[in-house]
């Protein structure tokens, strides 16, 4: 293997039961969009049910159809808004829909189309949804037209920051959707996202939070104390030379290696998801030290510097830690948020789940 992503699924475990006791037994969405954050939607999923989480949320029609497609019977939402001629499919499929319009509405009763809708309020992210008052109209009208309403949702878009300014913000965004307690018969109401969940688990409402990125042990300002990392990607060390002479390295000359100083080359570049910007400033871990990227990341291979303490022992084929526990602060090198980091393994990255403390399963390009 050259290249591939270690999923810790016992630490994934230990995350869930610390999820529902950060969110005082409210139940829990696992929220696996963009293939469960690059974990693998379906092996994700699978494992998660096993431990008790019966609603799963993504992003797009097909990501729910891959999911019924693997097997996974528990209730599915797609949470991005949704076309309306996606509408027939995922009533097919048994998915949930976010309902963000009344036209959207008018479209499901004009094609009675029996479909259990969320309808997503916008209290301040500024993206899709209903107004509080439209929101309270809506509810009305689905009734009135013998649509099932199973809940009603908002999204909360600075709950990850720590400023006073944003905190302001996410209570009043809080507050706005407070109104929608009252509103009888709703089986789901909720809004906490991973910030939300680890700062205003005591302080709100709703019964149901929609958990993330703090599943992987992260989530906006970097590593969470109480949750364990779930993520590590790993490469190895493909090619080892000492420089005889002063040498530019890889792409562009902006790598100057000296004299004397020993370059591994490492099997992994951009294009399985390493920044470019990492180039002459990011780290790798080898043998437990830090190693200097030197020049720019390639699209399959990048070039660190070795440290003189390991020259000895570091072989051709040793691993390589690229990416882990480090990622927040990777994020801030690069100007990216820890989601683009994850989002952005590329599929010819194996998966390999660890169960156990034992590699359990894998999943690479050319099978399971
Ligand atoms: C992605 C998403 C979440 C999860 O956000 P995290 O910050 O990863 O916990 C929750 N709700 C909605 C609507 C989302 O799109």
């Amino acid at each position: 293997m050259r290249a591939w992503a270690e999923i810790n699924l016992d630490n994934l475990e230990y995350n869930i039961k610390k999820i529902r006791e950060l969110s005082n037994g409210r139940e829990l969405m696992a929220i696996i969009k963009a293939d469960a954050y690059g974990m693998g939607a379906v092996s994700i999923a699978r494992e998660l049910s096993k431990i008790g989480i019966n609603i799963f949320g993504v992003s797009s029609l097909d990501e729910g159809i891959e999911l019924r497609n693997k097997g996974i019977e528990s209730d599915i939402l797609i949470l991005a808004g949704i076309f309306d001629e996606e509408l027939k499919e995922a009533e097919n499929r048994d998915l949930q829909v976010t309902i963000t319009d009344k036209a959207q509405i008018e479209y499901i009763k004009k094609n009675n189309l029996s479909l259990k809708i969320h309808l997503k309020i916008d209290t301040g992210m500024g993206r899709v949804g209903f107004t509080v008052e439209e929101g309270l109209e809506a509810v009305e009208k689905c009734r009135r037209n013998g649509i099932e309403v199973v809940g009603i949702y908002s999204h909360l878009s600075v709950s990850d920051e720590s400023d006073s300014h944003s905190i302001e913000y996410t209570k009043n965004q809080l507050q706005k959707f407070e109104i929608f307690e009252k509103v009888e018969d709703i089986k789901y109401l909720h809004i906490l996202n991973s910030g939300g969940i680890i700062k205003f688990s005591d302080t709100s409402y709703g019964n149901l939070v929609r958990a993330g990125v703090m599943m992987y042990g992260f989530y906006g300002e970097g590593k969470i104390e109480e949750l364990k990392p779930v993520f590590t990607l790993k490469s190895r060390v493909l090619f080892l030379k000492k420089l005889g002479e002063d040498m530019d390295i890889s792409y562009g000359r902006i790598g100057k290696g000296k004299k004397g100083d020993m370059i591994a080359t490492v099997s992994i570049g951009y294009a399985d998801g390493v920044r470019r910007e990492l180039s002459n400033k990011g780290t790798v871990e080898i043998l437990g030290v830090e190693c200097k990227i030197i020049g720019r990341v390639c699209m399959d291979m990048l070039m660190v510097k070795i440290p003189r303490e390991i020259e000895d022992k570091i072989k051709v084929g040793e691993e390589v830690i690229v990416l882990g526990k480090d990622i927040y602060s990777k994020s801030l090198i690069i100007g990216c948020s820890i989601y683009e980091l994850f989002t952005g393994l590329s599929r010819r990255v194996t998966r390999v789940y660890i169960k156990n403390k034992k590699s359990y399963f894998i999943n690479s390009l050319i099978g399971d």
